[in-house]
């Protein structure tokens, strides 16, 4: 049996980030840059007033204060958005809106709680020929300086960033209205079973409803993928052949196929894959999730899941997640943890590497405890939908004790409140 640790790193030497697409800063959230960004221009571009007041020359009200007011001629009303055509010269001072440019002359920006306006709006105010200013604030107080955000030249976002709407608001600011980043995955994804009914489909006495197929496609577009959903083959040579045809016609990156990869009588996925293309079946020593395919069929990697759902999930998880974060460009893909008090007793009798789903919550003293969600069984997808964590036992560890301290890989990571 091979190691999770080796598998994976074999599967993800066939995986790259793939070619730049441009798109625009509306569908460029979740993301990643292919190229670094470099700003044309400063940010804010001009020196500005970051407050509603008066432009002023910091040298004419030096001293003023409530009981020492200074009078100056209030020569113009600026608003953002408009350059001043007027300067403010030695006795004056210009009305002036948050964002409107720094008018000439003028050095600093007085507040109108500062001013006359404060106490008379009425007296005061948009038009009057004049005003008291009431304080001295420092040369420079209440302006916006030119490129003080983001200078000409200088690199905003290197490549490898993730597009948070920060940085969407970033990329918008210096006019980056074509955004390079990594073209999404179009992920395959097929399940595998003479036993499988669609989510709508009558369900016939024996049958199952597939769930993997869901589930995958969602997990596809959780890690930012695009699934190509072709439905289910079943566990005849035609039909699954086909069925992957169709995958690789459908231009996929990456091709899932859950089930049939095991030791069973109609697991013919690996006749099929095998006569497809060039395979690998592995048993990975984890559980749950054991049986693995991993191969290309002409340049096309495929990944074969386990078929019990809550082994696809965790599989999908461990390999096809990364990628899938490759292709998009990231080069992390481990998730936060958290160290938590376990509440009850995790046991690991397999010699594999066990995932056990634990539940996290913080107590009332702020600790993480974590409690495991049930039977463990890979058929019981109950105990993952109550997960928001795993467990990792190494396959040396045999047990872990109540009250015992363990990392926990959170799958979510909840609000609290
Ligand atoms: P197999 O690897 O084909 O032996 O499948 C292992 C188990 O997973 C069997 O109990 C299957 O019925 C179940 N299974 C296979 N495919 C799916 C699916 N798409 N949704 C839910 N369960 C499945
Ligand atoms: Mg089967």
């Amino acid at each position: 049996m091979i190691s999770v640790e080796e598998a994976r790193a074999y599967i993800l030497r066939y995986f790259k980030p793939l070619e730049t697409e441009y798109v625009s800063p509306d569908e460029a959230l979740d993301r990643i840059l292919s190229e670094d960004i470099v700003a044309p221009l400063a940010v804010p571009p001009h020196d500005n007033s970051a407050m509603d007041g008066y432009a002023v020359r910091a040298q004419d009200i030096a001293g003023a204060s409530a009981q020492n007011p200074i009078r100056l001629n209030v020569v113009a009303d600026l608003a953002a958005g408009y350059m001043s055509d007027v300067a403010v010269t030695t006795g004056a001072a210009i009305r002036i809106m948050t964002g409107a440019p720094l008018p000439p002359g003028a050095d600093t920006v007085v507040r109108f709680e500062e001013t006359s306006e404060a106490v008379s709006q009425k007296a005061t105010g948009k038009g009057n020929p004049f005003v008291e200013i009431l304080s001295a604030p420092k040369r420079g107080d209440n302006v916006r300086r030119a490129g003080e955000d983001v200078r000409a030249g200088e690199i905003i976002l290197p490549k490898g960033s993730k597009l948070r709407p920060p940085e969407i608001g970033l990329l918008a600011s210096v006019g980056c209205a074509r955004v390079p980043v990594h073209r999404q995955p179009r992920v395959a994804i097929l399940a595998t079973g003479d036993e499988l009914a669609e989510v709508d489909e009558p369900l016939a006495p024996g049958k199952i409803r597939s769930s993997n197929e869901y589930a995958n496609a969602a997990a596809v577009i959780k890690a930012g993928g695009i699934p190509i959903r072709l439905g289910i083959a079943r566990d005849n040579l035609e039909d699954l052949t086909r069925k992957i045809r169709a995958g690789i016609d459908a231009g996929a990156d990456l091709f899932i196929t859950s089930a049939g990869v095991s030791v069973g009588d109609y697991d013919i996925v690996k006749d099929v894959l095998n006569r497809e293309g060039a395979m690998h079946f592995w048993q990975v020593n984890m559980k749950p999730g054991k049986p693995l395919a991993f191969g290309l069929i002409g340049a096309m990697p495929l990944l074969g899941l386990p078929g019990n759902p809550v082994s696809a999930i965790i599989s999908f998880e461990t390999f096809a997640r990364p990628a899938i974060l490759t292709m998009l460009g990231r080069t992390k893909f481990a998730r936060p943890y958290v160290t938590a008090m376990l509440q009850d007793r995790a046991e690991n009798n397999a010699g594999r590497r066990n995932y056990i789903r634990v539940h996290v919550a913080r107590n009332d003293a702020g600790e993480y405890i974590a409690t495991t969600t049930g039977e463990q069984g890979s058929g019981i997808l109950t105990s993952l939908s109550r997960a928001n964590g795993l467990l990792e036992m190494p396959p040396d560890v045999l047990a872990y004790k109540p009250g015992e301290r363990v990392k926990i890989t959170m799958l979510d990571y909840p609000e609290e409140n």
